[in-house]
Parts: C-alpha cells; structure tokens; sequence
C-alpha cells in the first residue's frame, strides 16, 4: 500500500499525529510526533532530528566533547512496518525509524547496528529468535514509592492489584503485536515480570523498545512510574533482562539450536554460540550493564550473575540452559542484563558475541550445577561501568562486529556516565556507595530509563 493510501486510511480512522520515535544509546524514547497531513512528506524524507541526540547523557545534556562544534542534524526515517496505532492515545499512531545521515543509515544509531547484524546472519541463513524477559519495578508517582510494600512472589492479590493499569496495558501490547505469555508479581515490593513470545530478527529489539515505553506510558496514565532502573533499592532484588536466543533456518523453518542427540537437546552451532557468550562476557557487560547503578545487582543470592559460568537449568549463573530448551525451543538464554539495557545494543552485542564463537568454534566449559552466587574461584565479572568499558574497549572483535563508529559514540557517552556520577557521589565505587542507593541516581535513571 502506498504511503498517501496509508495516510487517508489513517485520517479516515481518526488519526490526527503520528509519532516517529526512535531509541537513543540508553534506550531512552525520543520521538517527533507530526500531524497526520505532513506524513507522506516526512515518511519520503525523513524528519529532522537533532545531531547530538546519540551523544546526550540520560538526563538529556550534551556530553562534554573536544570538539564543540555540534554534529550535522539527522533525519529520522519512518519504517512503515513497524506503525502502530496506540489504544492508550486516541488519535495517535506510533511509528519507528532509523537515523541518516549523508544519505546512509548512522552507524552510530543502536537500531542500525542491530539491523546490520541480523542481516549478517541473515546472509548465512539463519533468522536470529530472541526473547526479551523484563522485570520493572512499579512505583506511586507521587511518592516513588513501590505500590505495595510487602515481597510476596506470584502473589494473586498483588499480581492483580490494580486491574484497570493491568488491563490496559495488555491491550496496548496487544496492539503492538507483542504477544503476553504471564504478567506476575517478581521478588520484591512492587517488582513485576512479564513475559512475551519471542521475535524474529529486529523485530525482537523492537518490540522490546516498545514494552519499555509502553509499559512506562500506560503506567504513567494511571498513576505510577514504571522504572527499568536496574537496582533501585539496594535491599530488594534488581531488575533483570534476560536474553533469549536461537537460530532458525530461513529456508526449512527449523531451529538450528535443536538436535536430540545433542547434550541437553542442542546442536554444536548453540554450543559454540555459548563459547562466544563466555569469549566475550566481560565486554558484554559494557552494555548489558550500562549505567554506574546496574553493579549494584551484582549480589548472591537474589538471581543476578555474579561470574561468568553457565548452568543446566540453573538460574544462578550467567548463562542458563533452561531445562524446556529442546526441539522448537532449544535455546540459550544470556543473564547478563540488567532491565536498564538498550535492547537494540543488548541484542547486537549478544549475536555479536555468539557469532564469533561459531566462526572460530569456541567451546564453552563445563557446567556449573550449584547456586555459584557464594562460589569461589569462577572468573569474575567487571564490578564498575569504568572496568567493563576497558573489558570492551579491549575486545577488538566485539568492536569490529558493532562497528568502530558506534563504538565510539557508545564508550564516549558511557565513559561520561561513569565521570558524572564520579561528580556527583565523591564517594563513588566505595563500599559506602556499593551499599546504598544515591538520590543521583534515581535523579539520573529513575523515571526515563
Ligand atoms: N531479578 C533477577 C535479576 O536481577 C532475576 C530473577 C529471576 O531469575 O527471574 O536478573
Ligand atoms: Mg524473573
């Protein structure tokens, strides 16, 4: 259908504004919304968006640079496949886009970079499935405080505590084609998880870009701040992202993950996808733990890694191979994440990952089959932003997969996130700081991450 169809079709059904939104480097939403008339221009063109968006600190100031003068403007591009109209805000549609610049997509956009390596699979047959699992903590707006204070798991009462915030945003994602499997109370006051079908390619990132902002836009109608600020109370559980992957053959349909006479019903090719997982963890942390907060999660006993190790339905560990991970869902899920992850680099940097352990066949070592949370002598994980930005800085393959000019933007705009809080918390990564949650932080990460 062609776009002046599309945009009559639109008016027709009540549409007056469309929202071009993209993600930025911390996942953040940023977004033009255009009246429904200008459409068939912008969707041609592109709209013009602000130069040192992927350059910004998650309060939106301009991280300090050398060179001042202010990068040339992008356009951001609409993808009509991604259009969506919004349940939640009557008369809008919500459309996704990627950044160009010079007439090329940025290499420095996280979609662009997701997009390129799906598409590097994509050339050798194999459509990445991945599966985003969110834990977010819900909180009263007005007191940023958890809408109930007591950590009852699975509980039925507070699972359907309010059922109006409940029902709508399961329409709203609905809408957005992303398919609901549970929605329960996590370990903590006020803590949720909701689960959802896995995706194909970019599709996957996608939608979990629009869960975030979705669940956080719904939230905020009734009442409440979503946060996917990875620790917000150092004594409760943080917030996870777990990453989901398998490979399926685009022409047979089949997961390449899956074979029944394989360990644990996996192929060598899942295998070695966990020999690249654990090559590259100490990078990997450099985004799946983006923000001086995230090692903070970094504690025994409440589920989040603590070393890079894997385990047979073992959820202690970094990287777990779920015990259902057989046939259709023979998968590998990586651990590593907390809920502050950008999906879109998230995802990029775990193919990357596990594509490097195909080419070079990268062995993963044993299993480990013990809560390894208190276990001594497994390679540690980087305990600050600053160490893991070195962990990734370090990886020249990891670099070369992502691409330098991302590189480049995502360390510049991470090193500044460490220095900020070096400035703010004089007491930054002391045991004092380890052991409590600073006001910068929520200021920081509370409300848009
Ligand atoms: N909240 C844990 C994390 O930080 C995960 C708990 C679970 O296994 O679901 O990743
Ligand atoms: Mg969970």
């Amino acid at each position: 259908m062609d776009i002046a169809t599309v945009t009559r079709l639109l008016r027709a059904a009540g549409i007056r504004w469309v929202r071009i939104e993209m993600a930025d480097t911390h996942g953040i939403a940023r977004s033009k919304s255009v009246p429904i008339e200008k459409f068939p221009t912008y969707a041609a063109r592109g709209v013009n968006f602000y130069g040192g968006m992927l350059l910004q600190d998650a309060s939106g100031w301009d991280i300090p640079l050398e060179e001042r003068l202010p990068p040339p403007d992008y356009l951001l591009k609409p993808d009509l496949d991604t259009l969506t109209v919004l349940p939640y805000a009557p008369g809008e549609v919500r459309v996704l886009g990627d950044l160009y610049r010079d007439g090329s997509p940025a290499p420095e956009d996280p979609r662009v970079v997701c997009r390129r390596m799906v598409e590097r699979f994509r050339a050798r047959g194999w459509i990445p499935r991945s599966a985003f699992e969110y834990e977010f903590y819900l909180l009263h707006a007005t007191t940023r405080e958890p809408v109930f204070r007591d950590k009852q798991i699975c509980s039925t009462l507070r699972n359907n505590f309010d059922p109006a915030w409940r029902d709508e945003l399961l329409t709203a994602l609905e809408a957005h084609g992303i398919a609901v499997s549970t929605l329960s109370v996590e370990n903590a006051p006020g803590q949720f998880e909701i689960t959802f079908d896995p995706a194909d390619g970019l599709a996957a990132a996608d939608q979990a870009f629009m869960f975030r902002t979705v669940v956080k836009e719904v939230s905020r109608k009734h009442g409440y701040i979503a946060t996917f600020m990875t620790k917000p109370f150092i004594d409760q559980a943080a917030s996870g992202t777990h990453l989901h992957h398998s490979l399926i053959d685009a022409t047979t349909g089949q997961n390449v993950f899956a074979d029944p006479q394989g360990m644990h019903g996996l192929s060598e090719l899942a295998w070695y996808f966990l020999g690249g997982l654990f090559e590259h963890a100490r990078a990997l942390i450099a985004v799946f733990s983006p923000t001086p907060n995230d090692y903070k999660r970094y504690q025994p006993g409440l589920f989040a890694p603590t070393s890079v190790c894997w385990g047979y339905d073992n959820r202690s560990a970094a990287f777990r191979v779920p015990a259902d991970a057989h046939g259709k869902k023979a998968r590998i899920e990586n651990r590593l994440g907390g809920a502050a992850a950008n999906p879109y680099i998230a995802l990029a940097a775990s193919l990357a990952a596990g594509w490097d352990g195909i080419e070079r066949r990268l062995e993963p070592p044993e299993a480990i089959q013990k809560d390894v949370g208190w276990l001594e002598g497994l390679p540690p994980l980087p305990r600050s932003l600053d160490e893991a930005l070195d962990a990734l800085e370090r990886d020249t393959i990891l670099c070369d997969l992502l691409g330098r000019p991302f590189i480049e933007t995502y360390v510049a705009v991470k090193r500044w996130d460490a220095e900020k809080c070096r400035r703010r918390c004089p007491d930054y990564r002391s045991p004092e700081w380890n052991h409590r949650i600073d006001p910068y932080e929520w200021e920081e990460y509370g409300e848009l991450i």
